[in-house]
């Protein structure tokens, strides 16, 4: 089976200062680098790193060829990566002294989503596959309409959070991907408790405690708990987690399987600094795991 993606990819541009200037004021930089992000990328990377066959869907610009190939490096096919007259999403990341940071993105592209593209992309998929979602584009709900007709299990992780959003796109999934702060966030925007929330599957991440998954048609409730690890730098864990749950689904795994693979990659993750690069492979994992 194969993960159709839907997802932004962003350029990211650590700045590594003294302290966070204030309003007005203007400070040198004592580092700068440049990466691959965007949930969307991140989430592609995961899923390939973790051995699914995986089609990422979005829009850059036309000036970064080197970030199509940074994602086919790892494994995702980009075919279905368009092009567009709109500078590649960024985000501009400054990196205090004790690793606090300030990110500030511009989603250039990744919301020039085009609607007749996406749809064409989704196509080519076949009943059973897997279409993932993040909040980092447009037209999500339009393309979780057209994915679950087909037949496809659609995976939406609801993040960064958006009440509006979260209502557009949930009647349309069959599971949804919260950390636990998004989880109360919608609960309390749409006044239900989580088995109140109008989607078969709910996901949550726990942070260094793991994960927990409730079916709302059943009542079922899954916990899995995170091997214990020395935490170095948690960014993308929750990109890696929802990677590797989405690609253990599309091998067959039972849920359960799923979230206790996600839980090592991600805890793996957590242990190594960065992000996309940092994402570990299956075989990263099964090392890991002994
Ligand atoms: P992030 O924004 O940092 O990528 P998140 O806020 O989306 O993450 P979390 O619930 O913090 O989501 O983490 C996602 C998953 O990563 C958890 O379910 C867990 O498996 C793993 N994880 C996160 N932090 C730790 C940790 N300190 N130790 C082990 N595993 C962790």
């Amino acid at each position: 089976m194969a993960i159709f993606n839907l997802g932004s990819v962003n350029i990211d541009r650590f700045y590594t200062l003294p302290r966070f200037p204030g309003p007005g004021e203007t400070l040198s930089a004592t580092g700068h680098k440049i990466g691959l992000g965007g949930k969307g990328a991140n989430q592609s990377v995961a899923a390939a790193k973790a051995g699914a066959e995986v089609y990422h869907i979005g829009a850059i610009g036309k000036t970064d060829p080197w970030v199509r190939q940074r994602i086919e490096t790892y494994g995702a096919n980009c075919k279905f990566l368009r092009e567009v007259d709109e500078p590649t999403g960024h985000a501009v990341i400054y990196v205090g002294p004790d690793g606090e940071n300030m990110i500030v993105i511009d989603p250039g592209a990744n919301v020039k989503q085009d609607s007749e593209f996406v749809i064409q992309a989704i196509d080519q998929a076949k009943s059973g596959d897997t279409l993932l979602l993040q909040n980092e584009t447009n037209l999500q709900a339009h393309a979780a309409t057209f994915a679950l007709v087909k037949g496809m299990r659609v995976i939406y992780s609801a993040a960064p959070f958006s009440v509006e959003a979260v209502r557009g796109v949930i009647p349309d999934v069959s599971m949804v991907v919260m950390n636990a702060v998004e989880a109360s966030q919608l609960c309390s925007e749409m006044g239900m408790t989580l088995d109140q929330i109008p989607v078969p599957q709910v996901l949550v991440t726990l942070g260094a405690r793991g994960a927990m998954w409730r079916s709302n048609e059943t009542g079922e409730v899954i916990e899995v708990t995170s091997p214990k690890v020395t935490a170095v730098d948690s960014t993308g864990a929750g990109d890696t987690f929802v990677g590797y749950v989405a690609a253990g689904l599309d091998f067959g795994m039972p849920i359960r399987t799923a979230m206790e693979w996600a839980v090592q990659a991600a805890a793996l993750k957590v242990t190594r600094p960065g992000t996309a690069d940092a994402i570990p492979t299956a075989a990263d994992v099964k090392a890991f795991r002994g």
